[in-house]
């Protein structure tokens, strides 16, 4: 045996790290570590599975512990959890949750992908029975029980980000009447308030009730208090109030931490320590666009961060250059996506831009099949580099949003954009493509 990896968390970035070590270096002696009962599941998937889409939990999970060491030779240790990590003896404590002991595991090179997690705010009553949160498998199979034990009638959602969009349509979708409430002033933070609006009013017009503005003061079995007033009947409460990085592992090891708390990784994914890396929800990214640390839990990221991690640790060399901050959602036929920064990121990063906003159609505008679209793009006053783009639309809008990433990634000016070969016919696109007009119109302004 060569020597000893040990990744602690055993989802996307765990994982990843793990096979890719793996793939470089046959001789690796590689530990898995996972606290709970699954390994390398898709959290993405919790919300089809709810809504029936997805038939069984076991098909969001991608690979058995079973076949990671059969195929892969990583030893997968569920239900271990890291206790404590010591860098100076390259030890880690391990709570066997199995057989109600403690061991201490040596280590050579440590991978933590500890993930994040969710923001449980202090309101009281959070910790009822009928209030669920979405995060992992675990988390599945309560809902998939609830489910399965009474139709729940009134839903409340709280937390008008992805997942809770995401949520509020699954339940939907299974009869439910659902409403979503968020304490900020509109929904979808992530995006500008302007566009965030166009999130509501697709939210409403597919019946949902939305409260912004107005906070949970408590939750009681059946009803949502707000602190509007306001009563709201809920037999089941779903939170999607956000997450942070579950960094405190490595924080009382003395590992470096930075944004939010996330731990400081450099592009090679080595955090401050000799031998210990990070990756995934856990770690800190880097902005392109901001040129700043920034903290975006998401499995698109996790998975790239952990590539690279296990290039590097399986002998090879790689680094992660960073992330534009790219994500999209849908709620029913609304979808709805985003890249680099909006406004008061933008702002707030000292860059003066320009805003090019349009609406136009994902289709050739006579076709039947042709559906709106709003894009806004942001460039820099002066230069024209590109910043960012927010889009919502309907069916076909959302993955538009991937050529603006490139476009970003590459340090694109709206004038190259507009110039880039993009591909067209009618049944795919308008002849400008909507997000060439957005960046046309915001050449305009420059
Ligand atoms: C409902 C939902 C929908 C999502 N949809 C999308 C989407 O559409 N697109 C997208 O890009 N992202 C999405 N995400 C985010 C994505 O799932 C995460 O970014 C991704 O799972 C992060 O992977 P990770 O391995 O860093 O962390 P995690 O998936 O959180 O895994 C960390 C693992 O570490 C384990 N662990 C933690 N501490 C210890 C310890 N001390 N010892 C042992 N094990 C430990 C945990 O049990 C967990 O299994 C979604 C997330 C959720 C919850």
């Amino acid at each position: 045996m060569g020597q000893r990896l040990v990744v602690i968390g055993g989802d996307a970035a765990g994982m990843t790290a793990a096979s890719q070590a793996r793939r470089l270096d046959g001789d690796l002696d590689i530990v898995a570590l996972e606290k709970g009962r699954w390994v390398s599941y898709s959290a993405c998937g919790i919300p089809y599975l709810v809504a029936g889409d997805v038939e069984r939990l076991e098909d969001l999970v991608a690979r058995t512990p079973q076949e990671f060491r059969d195929r892969h030779k990583i030893d997968v240790r569920l239900r271990q959890e890291a206790m404590s990590i010591d860098t100076a003896a390259g030890q880690i404590e391990v709570r066997d949750h199995e057989h109600g002991r403690t061991v201490r595991l040596p280590y050579d090179q440590l991978v933590v992908a500890t993930g994040a997690l969710p923001l449980r705010p202090d309101i009281p009553g959070i910790n009822g029975e009928t209030v669920l949160g979405v995060q992992n498998l675990g988390d599945a199979q309560r809902l998939l029980e609830r489910n399965q034990r009474a139709t729940a009638r009134d839903v409340v959602v709280v937390g008008g980000g992805y997942i809770g969009l995401e949520m509020a349509e699954s339940y939907l979708r299974l009869g439910a009447k659902v409403t979503v409430v968020d304490s900020a002033p509109e929904i979808m933070g992530t995006l500008d308030p302007d566009m965030g609006s166009l999130v509501r009013t697709a939210m409403i017009r597919h019946g949902i009730d939305v409260r912004c503005g107005s906070p949970v003061a408590a939750f009681e079995p059946g009803s949502v208090h707000l602190a509007s007033g306001d009563t709201l009947n809920a037999d089941l409460v779903v939170l999607g109030t956000g997450v942070e990085p579950n960094a405190r592992l490595a924080a009382g090891a003395g590992i470096e931490t930075g944004v939010k708390g996330a731990i400081r990784v450099n592009a090679r994914q080595q955090t401050s320590v000799d031998g210990v890396w990070a990756a995934g929800d856990c770690a800190e990214s880097f902005h392109l666009v901001s040129r700043q640390a920034v903290h975006v839990p998401l499995g698109t990221v996790a998975n790239r961060q952990a590539r690279v991690a296990g290039i590097n640790l399986g002998g090879g060399y790689a680094t992660f250059p960073g992330v534009v901050g790219t994500a999209v959602t849908k709620l029913c036929a609304t979808e709805v996506a985003r890249t680099g920064l909006n406004e008061w990121e933008a702002a707030a990063a000292g860059l003066a831009y320009v805003v090019g906003k349009i609406k136009a159609t994902t289709r050739a505008g006579y076709l039947p099949e042709a559906r709106p679209i709003v894009v806004k793009m942001l460039a820099e006053r002066g230069t024209g580099r590109i910043l960012g783009a927010q889009l919502v639309g309907e069916e076909g809008a959302g993955k538009r949003i991937d050529a603006v990433a490139v476009a970003l990634t590459a340090g694109f000016t709206v004038e190259e954009l507009v110039n880039t070969d993009l591909a067209y016919a009618p049944p795919f696109s308008p002849l400008w493509d909507p997000i060439q007009v957005a960046a046309r119109k915001a050449l305009g302004l420059l």
